[in-house]
């Protein structure tokens, strides 16, 4: 496996894996080599947080950022499918005063507010303590697909809907000069080319990518809003992206099988490398 990418000297924007899995947690020994968590990457920008998604990564991530005494954060949720979720009620900044979770996602749930998913999240039959009870600061702020704008001065963000169950948020992140693009569960149709993710690629620095899927597999799960490391790397071709992240591996890849298909996908593009947890990328 080729090593990943190299920082810099100037690093605008230092990026975390906390969790590369989708669908569900895979806790098992043939699973530690890319990481069992789900959906949950740090972004350091402007000496500010940004969280992405809120899989079961996000508690230790959540530890580790209090040992760092990071007590403000930003999260950007793709959609509220559960493997994006499940670390959210076990995010130790909930729970502390004084630490303040500001959170952005597509209103794309009919008359739900973003705030109204979190607050289901913490319902009395899915969690025994309730939204009422946290003593932490919690911002909740909805656009709709397509929007722009500032998450804070610095830092431009655009997004997209991506073809997902419910929906997927696409974000493309742009922050002195680099660009990075979140661009996980989405479904593509062979041979039609999403134009508009192509767009939300351009010229990125990086493009972590929904590969949860091999394009034999592919057929057999039409309709669960997925897509293969083969789409994403063409997708990136087009649009002049510099390199992929493969993210978001089926609970049925375990360590072997992840490999075999980045082996596969280096041999086509060189640009491309499997996400890993723990694994550090500076731009
Ligand atoms: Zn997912
Ligand atoms: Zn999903």
């Amino acid at each position: 496996m080729r090593a990943p990418p190299l920082a810099t000297m100037e690093t605008a924007l230092r990026i975390q894996f906390w969790g590369v899995r989708g669908s569900i947690s895979c806790a098992y020994p043939d699973f530690l080599e890319y990481g069992g968590n789900t959906s949950c990457i740090e972004l350091e920008i402007l000496g500010q947080t940004i969280i992405l998604d809120a899989g079961t990564g996000l508690p230790w991530l959540g530890n580790d950022l209090l040992k760092r005494g990071v007590t403000d954060v930003h999260l950007l949720m793709s959609h509220f499918h559960n493997d994006h979720t499940n670390g959210f009620n076990y995010f130790k900044h909930i729970y502390i005063p004084e630490h303040t979770v500001r959170i952005r996602a597509a209103l794309n749930y009919g008359d739900l507010t973003v705030e109204d998913l979190i607050r289901q999240q913490l319902s009395e039959n899915l969690h025994p303590v309730q939204y009422e009870h946290l003593p932490s600061t919690l911002e909740s702020i909805g656009f709709h697909a397509g929007d722009t704008f500032d998450l804070f001065e610095g830092v431009h963000i655009k997004t997209y809907m991506l073809t997902h169950p419910a929906g997927s948020t696409c974000y493309r992140i742009e922050s002195e000069g680099k660009v990075l693009v979140y661009a996980t569960d989405t479904e593509h149709t062979p041979g039609q080319t999403d134009e508009g993710l192509v767009e939300m690629m351009r010229g990125a620095d990086l493009v972590i990518y929904d590969c949860t899927y091999t394009e034999e597999e592919l057929p057999s799960k039409l309709g669960w809003g997925h897509s293969t490391w083969n789409e994403g790397v063409r997708l990136c071709k087009l649009a002049g992206a510099k390199r992929m992240a493969m993210f978001h591996y089926s609970p049925d890849h375990n360590d072997d099988a992840v490999r075999a298909l980045e082996l596969e996908a280096q041999a086509e593009w060189d640009g491309v490398f499997a996400a890993k947890e723990g694994m550090v990328i500076k731009l």
